[in-house]
């Protein structure tokens, strides 16, 4: 428990929050949202039972799954929160997080930033604007488990203030009372999130701040985020392949338009990079996901290994290439 008080306070550090900011690790971002909403509500303290939250279409859906298990619903009409991405999972777009605290604020609605994907990447210097007002929000959600490079299995969540995360978490059974709080290895971390016996995930990530340290983990992040930009400027100065979204982060969506199919409808070039996908996939020297952009079909990558270079993004497209051939009429 001191390791994860330790740890936590580093990451605290890293984002700019507030010195009374505490959290705790837990499984995944999933699981951070879940507490950070928890919390969210708590501070509304609102009987109607009719509460709103309002989020971009682009927001992750463990958003909406943690409004549906706490009972919110869909069909509310008090604003309690706000959620703003840091990196949405599409696109590795980021909200506008300052002027989202500034209607919060107006509004008196908890700010939650999903930075489950994206927001260690303020650690890169290229980046670091686009997360200006995040240290601002009442509680974040973090995955180590993604842009920290680490193992499945931690995620985490910080909250402004953790005496509210505490009113919507603690339920004082007798067996669990703690004497002596002000110790961090007493630190009763079934008071402030969703679970009471859990592992061990500060180990992974201390070992981690400690042993490569934050100037090899930002020089990491940047070189991922060239290697986004890199393909994203290859993709512009080829003449068949297409950027879908810009690119903000380490996410890339994009799709090959061979010029054999440059007068097709866009139903049929949907479906020959489905099929490209699936091939590519199959093939075994790159791997790309997809995405769905204004109900268009996307080739999706995420740059998310230290060991990613450039000479991958060359290779990626050569690979792409050759695939479809395969299967394209000369
Ligand atoms: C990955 C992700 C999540 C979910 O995180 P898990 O660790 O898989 O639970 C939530 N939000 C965003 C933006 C993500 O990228």
């Amino acid at each position: 428990m001191e390791l994860e008080r330790l740890t936590i306070d580093w990451i605290r550090q890293i984002l700019g929050f507030n010195a009374e900011a505490g959290g705790l690790f837990v499984s995944g971002g999933s699981m951070a949202n879940l507490a950070a909403l928890a919390a969210a509500r708590q501070a509304k303290d609102d009987p109607s039972g009719r509460l709103r939250m309002y989020a971009s279409s682009a927001t992750h859906f463990s958003i909406a799954k943690a409004a549906a298990l706490l009972g919110i619903g869909r069909a509310g009409y008090v604003p309690f929160c706000v959620v703003g991405n840091a990196g949405t999972v599409d696109t590795g777009a980021v909200d506008p997080l300052a002027e989202i605290r500034e209607v919060a604020n107006r509004f008196q609605l908890w700010m939650h930033v999903d930075g489950s994907y994206g927001a260690f990447a303020m650690l890169a210097k290229s980046a670091k604007k686009l997360f200006a007002g995040m240290e601002q929000a009442d509680s974040i959600a973090l995955d180590p488990h993604k842009w920290l490079y680490l193992p499945v299995d931690v995620g985490c969540v910080i909250y402004r203030n953790p005496e509210i995360a505490r009113a919507a978490f603690a339920h004082e059974a007798e067996y669990t009372r703690m004497f002596g709080e002000e110790a961090d290895e007493a630190f009763a971390c079934w008071d402030y999130g969703p679970e009471l016996s859990r592992r061990f995930r500060a180990l992974k990530v201390w070992m981690l701040l400690k042993g490569v340290g934050l100037d090899s983990l930002r020089e990491a992040i940047e070189s991922n985020l060239a290697c986004a930009r890199y393909l994203e400027s290859m993709v512009q100065a080829s003449d068949d392949f297409e950027m879908v979204a810009p690119v903000e982060l380490s996410i890339f969506c994009f799709r090959h338009v061979p010029v054999q199919h440059r007068s097709a409808s866009p139903q049929a070039i949907d479906a020959f990079n489905e099929r490209l996908l699936v091939a590519l996939q199959r093939d075994g020297s790159s791997y790309l996901s997809n995405a769905t952009l204004g109900g268009r079909f996307a080739l999706r990558g995420c740059v998310l290994n230290y060991r990613t270079t450039l000479r991958d993004m060359e290779i990626l497209l050569d690979d792409l290439r050759r695939v479809a051939r395969l299967f394209t009429p000369a």
